[in-house]
This record gives structure tokens, C-alpha cells and sequence, in this order.
């Protein structure tokens, strides 16, 4: 079986774009052209923004004052509105953004040691069904554009003080990253430039419930990117249940996918498995999930489920997730634990979105 095309990007941003200088789209440089500017305008209005975190033209003192007042006529650098900002205790920040239609969405910034890690959405809500994720309970609304995912990056960096910088990008937020790819992977790019963000692709993490085309396209846009694949069972029937989407597309066709990825890119994939307490927590379950990696050259990443108000689905036991583990490292499989962080701050994807929709 084969998720059909079709499953891919068939939610349109909305139709009226506003000239976000965010989005690589903008027509910037033309707009520049226009006015009789040299093309390297646009390069410096972007290293502003992205390299020298600029919240505004008027920032932008080497520019000639006439362009700035013109770029901020035409122009928006934010499209958004921070809606809630919300703090734990172990340096985790997250941030529920409302964008220009209203729709909100969340980013989170993680310190962990050196590193500073953004979480980042790639939709409004997510169309997969994962029937655990509080991010898929309306099902999508619609693809986030490049500029409001390039705006998550800036907005989070700007909370880093001066002298730090992001480290590393996982799209691990709500929505599913390969069913936006065509918005995705301009903004991704965007990180990358070394007079801007800087972040090497290397360290960058894209997060699949496991979509064969999208992660195809993946691999023959850009195969430098880390993969980790969503998968919650090791056999067709629990994946079902739990990842709806799995109905069309079967285990075997996602791992053949990811196993194509992991030869284009030579990179260690991970597979991500929230463990649910008594559904998928079992030994049994390690042992099926061990057979299914196999020889590959992986790693697992068990993630304790993080509850959410008003589903039944509950953490495991300690016993259970210790058990797990237990069985899959005898089986010689490279296995992490997710830790978590920001948990008081609802920093699993969609919970802060839900818990402030429901408190309004
Ligand atoms: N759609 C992509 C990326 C977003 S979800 C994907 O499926 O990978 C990122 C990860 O968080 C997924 O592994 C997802 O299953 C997991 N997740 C979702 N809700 C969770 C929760 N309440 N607790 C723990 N992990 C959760």
C-alpha cells in the first residue's frame, strides 16, 4: 500500500498574502529593483533581521531613512502577535503565537547544556489523527506560510540574549512537516544562511508521522536534514489505532521509505515512540519494536506520554518505561528517553493552543 499523493499539501495558506519580508517570496528584491536600489539591499535588510535580530525598519540605521519609512509602508516584518508566553523553571520557553487571521499556534525554545533548541510548527492543527496528540483534535486548518515559520525562528531567537544563538531547529510542533514541505523547505533554507541564523542543516530535525512521498521528496530536496519517523507500534493493527493515517499506508511502506532515506543521506534516522500506559508500554511491544529495527542502524527515542486534559490516554508506569527499555537495549538497539522539559508548561505539541482555546 501507498499513502496516496493526494494526502500531501492540500491545505492552501490563505489566498491574500501580505508582503511579509519574512517570507523569501516577498518579492523584496524586485520591490528594490523598482526604486532603483542595488540588489545587495535585500541581503542587508535580511542580515537585519535574521542575523542582527532588527524588530523593526526604522532599526535599520545604514539604510537610506526614505527606503525605511517605503519598506514599512509596503512591508511587515511580524505577522504575528505573541497571544501567551509562558516560563518553566528549567529554562523552557514557549510561545502561543496569533497570526494575521487569528489562527494561533506554538513554538518553544529549549536550553539544554550549549545547545538552544526551537521547536517549530509547520501547520494550524494537523490533519494525521494521532489520537493521542492534543494537535490534531479539530484536525488542520491550514499550511503555515514560509514567512510564519521563519517568523517562529526569529521570535525565538529574540528571547536568547545577545551573545547566544540557536542552535539546533526540530519541526516537532503541531502540523505535519512533509504534508507542508513546499512552505517548509524555503524556510529551512532561510536558517541556514551563514549571514542570518547560521544553523547547519546537520542539526536540523524533521519529524514525520511517516509519509513514503513526502519523505521521498525529502530525501531529493535535501537529504542533509535528520530524520526521525513517528511510529508508536511495531505492527500494523496497534499503528492503526493509534495513527490513523497507517490505515493507507502500512508499516512496511514507511520503514522502506525511511530506509531509502537513511541511504541518500548516510545519516542515523531516529524513530520516535511515545509510550502510552497500558497500550503500547508492554515487553511484548519492545520486543516486536527490537525485530522491526532490526540491523538498522537507528536510534529510538521512547518519549513518556505527556497527558492531556480530557483524553484517556496515560503515562506509563516507571516499571513499564524501565521494562521497555530494558528489553530493547538487550536487543542491542541504541535507545534515548526523551526528558522532559516544560512539562508544567503544556510543551507538547497543541496543549497550550487547546488549554488557552478552552480557558477563553
Ligand atoms: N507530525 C509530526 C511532527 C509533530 S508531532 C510527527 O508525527 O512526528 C512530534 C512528536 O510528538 C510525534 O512523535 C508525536 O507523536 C509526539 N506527541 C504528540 N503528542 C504527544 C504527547 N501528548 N505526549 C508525548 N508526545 C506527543
Amino acid at each position: 500500500m501507498t499513502a496516496e499523493p493526494a494526502s500531501l499539501d492540500v491545505v492552501a495558506p490563505p489566498a491574500v498574502q501580505q508582503r511579509h519580508v519574512l517570507d523569501p517570496a516577498s518579492g523584496l528584491a524586485v520591490w528594490l529593483g523598482q526604486r532603483g536600489q542595488p540588489a545587495w539591499r535585500a541581503a542587508a535588510i535580511r542580515r537585519w533581521l535574521h542575523g542582527r535580530r532588527a524588530a523593526s525598519f526604522a532599526d535599520m540605521t545604514d539604510l537610506p531613512r526614505d527606503l525605511r519609512a517605503d519598506l514599512d509602508a509596503d512591508f511587515r516584518i511580524w505577522t504575528t502577535t505573541i497571544a501567551v508566553h509562558q516560563r518553566a523553571d528549567d529554562g523552557t520557553e514557549k510561545l502561543l503565537l496569533q497570526l494575521a487571521d487569528g489562527q494561533r499556534i506554538e513554538c518553544v525554545l529549549l536550553r539544554d547544556g550549549d545547545r538552544r533548541t526551537v521547536c517549530i510548527s509547520s501547520q494550524v492543527g494537523c490533519a494525521m489523527g494521532c489520537v493521542f496528540c492534543a494537535s490534531g483534535i479539530d484536525g488542520v486548518i491550514r499550511n503555515l506560510t514560509t514567512g510564519e515559520i521563519v517568523e517562529q525562528l526569529l521570535r525565538l531567537a529574540a528571547l536568547l540574549p545577545a551573545d547566544e544563538r540557536l542552535s539546533h531547529i526540530v519541526v516537532m510542533g503541531m502540523g505535519e512537516p512533509l504534508a507542508n514541505l513546499d512552505r517548509l523547505l524555503p524556510a529551512l533554507a532561510e536558517a541556514q544562511d551563514p549571514q542570518g541564523l547560521g544553523i547547519s542543516q546537520r542539526r536540523i530535525t524533521v519529524s514525520t508521522v511517516g509519509l513514503p512521498p513526502g519523505i521521498d521528496r525529502l530525501a531529493a530536496a535535501n537529504p542533509g536534514y535528520h530524520l526521525a519517523v513517528s511510529l508508536h507500534a511495531a505492527d500494523d493493527d496497534l499503528r492503526t489505532r493509534l495513527v490513523p493515517v497507517n490505515k493507507a499506508i502500512g508499516l512496511a511502506d514507511v520503514m522502506s521509505a525511511a530506509d531509502r532515506y537513511w541511504e541518500t543521506s548516510g545519516r542515523r534516522l531516529t524513530f520516535e515512540y511515545v509510550l502510552l500506559g497500558g497500550v503500547n508500554d508492554s515487553p511484548d511491544h519492545a520486543a516486536d519494536l527490537a525485530r522491526l529495527m532490526g540491523h538498522r542502524a537507528a536510534l529510538v527515542n521512547v518519549i513518556p506520554y505527556n497527558t492531556v486534559a480530557g483524553m484517556p490516554w496515560k503515562e506509563p508506569t516507571q516499571h513499564a518505561r524501565e521494562r521497555f527499555l530494558d528489553v530493547l537495549r538487550d536487543a542491542g538497539i541504541n535507545v534515548q528517553v526523551r526528558r522532559r522539559k516544560g512539562a508544567r508548561i503544556d510543551a507538547a505539541c497543541g496543549q497550550l493552543r487547546r488549554a488557552a482555546a478552552q480557558a477563553t
